[in-house]
């Protein structure tokens, strides 16, 4: 697609997990990102990382801001289910320590039915850009919150948060799209930005390179960003920089 800029970039967990060897500088990351055709980043954060002591928050926070030579043109926080987040207190003075460093554009997060609906109102008083995420099959089984689209609608609206459209997630519900699609009309003018990724008999957050279903969510994405565009953050699993610089690539050529 011609015309304005695409913001699209990984989530920065597999740095950590899948990457070889695994890279935890930020600045490293930033260098890599920018070197396979990549302007954005989620910043992903488990459990114990919500810690402001934790190496990779250290890593990122004391880092030299600006002199990476990747300044993020979008960048999300991802935070871990809020029972694993240990309290809200923990998580608003982790934001904000993080923002101090790098103001943060999104905060990613997937509803669960024991997050307190006083979390939500509180973040909102904070001016905190929260945004909450459809939710994978599993999970949304078990808990239908993060499924329903009257349900996520519904939460959303009422305390003036964002969404996050995850392709894949949806895709797991009903491979033909049709809850995808009811559920981009219901919330489209709340996406912040898209997950993408795809499955295959190994990985169920594959890179769209490697995906069983790679039609079915690019066809799905490349509809979806015609009629809004919003930064796209993808979460499929890979483990070097060759890899991630494909998947860049051929995510803008469908666009
Ligand atoms: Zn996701």
């Amino acid at each position: 697609m011609k015309g304005k800029e695409i913001i699209i970039g990984p989530s920065n967990g597999y740095f950590y997990f899948t990457f070889s060897p695994p890279v935890k500088s930020w600045t490293e990351q930033g260098k890599l990102i920018y070197l396979a055709g990549g302007n954005c980043l989620e910043f992903a954060l488990g459990r114990e990382q919500l810690s402001v002591n934790h190496e990779r928050m250290l890593a990122l926070i004391n880092s030299p801001a600006g002199s990476a030579g990747f300044q993020p043109r979008y960048f999300s926080v991802h935070l871990p289910l809020y029972n694993n987040c240990g309290s809200s207190d923990l998580i608003f003075s982790s934001l904000e320590k993080i923002n101090k460093f790098k103001p943060i554009d999104c905060v990613t997060m997937h509803p669960s039915l024991d997050c307190p609906e006083e979390f939500f109102a509180a973040a909102s008083e904070k001016a905190i850009p929260l945004a909450l995420e459809n939710i994978d099959k599993p999970s949304g089984l078990a808990c239908s919150l993060g499924y329903q689209v009257e349900e996520l609608s519904e939460l959303i609206e009422r305390f003036d948060l964002g969404f996050i459209f995850d392709i894949q997630h949806a895709y797991e519900h009903d491979p033909s799209m049709n809850y995808a699609r009811k559920l981009f009309f219901a919330l489209q003018d709340r996406i912040r930005h898209y997950h993408l990724s795809g499955q295959n008999p190994a990985d169920c957050h594959s890179l769209v390179q490697k995906a069983n279903n790679r039609e079915a969510v690019l066809k799905f994405i490349r509809w979806a960003y015609q009629q809004k565009r919003a930064p796209i953050i993808l979460e499929g699993t890979f483990s070097d920089a060759e890899e991630l610089k494909r998947e860049i690539s051929l995510v803008k050529r469908k666009l």
